[in-house]
């Protein structure tokens, strides 16, 4: 049976930290190296229900997207909602790794699983990575939809191949407009607006847009916005990087039982639509 230094080995290859961004904080949080590894669950957040979750199927490794601990701590004491979760998995035998800004910049990576989700083609990152020469990696993808649509059928298709979230899908742009090459990044991509527009985009497909970035994007000519729960936009990559790593284990000799959270870890857990 592999061992979590045998499995990280794997996992390493396929989101190699050296990838992340210089702010990150990726890899191992907690494990024995030297523990056998024979069930890895892969979730978004490594919050309390997912630890739950991940001990009650007897995973060996949570895998997770989001750091736990995205600055230095002085104490993992159970007397925070952090330390809880460390306690819990140590307890469950359970390690923690985290694969987060490795993964969206991988080729395959995070917004490949998403543009996949959506049906696109993919032409390219949005944000190509300067480390690599061949201009596979970087945060972000540019693709095409088989055939221009309107953006409100767009927005339907997102709503359709993303998990469903309180928030749902807002859109910023004329619904009847053609749309057929898309820019998406998982996650909050309000830093990409000038990349989308760039990329020749019709419509940027990202979370966590803010007034200001949105308003400014659009009144500066911008591809039309879709705005899609954090949590939804990244989750496509669970299934990806479950897939990936049972192959790379696999190819390594090693055999490893996958599991893919669905449980919405997405913080709005309701919306109130205005009057009509
Ligand atoms: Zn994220």
């Amino acid at each position: 049976m592999p061992t979590l230094s045998d499995v990280l080995a794997v996992l390493h290859r396929l989101y190699d930290p050296a990838w992340a961004e210089s702010w990150d904080a990726v890899g191992l949080v907690c494990g024995d190296p030297d523990a056998e590894v024979r069930k890895v669950m892969f979730a978004v957040d490594p919050v309390q229900a997912v630890a739950d979750e991940a001990l009650a199927w007897g995973a060996d490794l949570l895998v997770t997207h989001h750091p736990l601990f995205l600055r230095g701590v002085h104490s993992v004491a159970a007397t925070g909602f952090k330390g809880r979760v460390v306690h819990r998995l140590i307890k469950g035998d359970c390690a923690l790794a985290v694969a987060h800004t490795n993964a969206d910049s991988a080729d395959p990576g995070v917004s490949d699983a998403l543009a996949a989700a959506l049906g696109l083609t993919v032409t390219g990152p949005l944000d190509p990575s300067a480390a690599d020469p061949e201009g596979c990696r970087g945060i972000g993808r540019v693709g095409t939809l088989p055939e221009p649509e309107t953006l409100a059928a767009f927005a339907a298709r997102a709503a359709k191949a993303l998990p469903a979230t309180a928030q749902g899908i807002r859109v910023a742009g004329d619904p009847d407009r053609l749309v057929h090459t898309v820019a998406v990044c998982g996650g909050a991509g309000d830093s990409l607006f000038a990349a989308a527009r760039r990329s020749g985009a019709d419509v940027y497909l990202t979370a966590d847009l803010r007034h200001h970035p949105a308003s400014e994007a659009v009144e500066a000519g911008s591809p039309a916005l879709v705005d899609a729960a954090h949590w939804a936009t990244e989750w496509p990559w669970l299934d990806q990087a479950a897939r990936e790593l049972t192959a790379a284990a696999a190819a390594s000799g090693a055999t490893v039982e996958t599991y893919v959270s669905r449980l919405p870890t997405d913080p709005w857990v309701f919306h109130v639509p205005s009057p009509t």
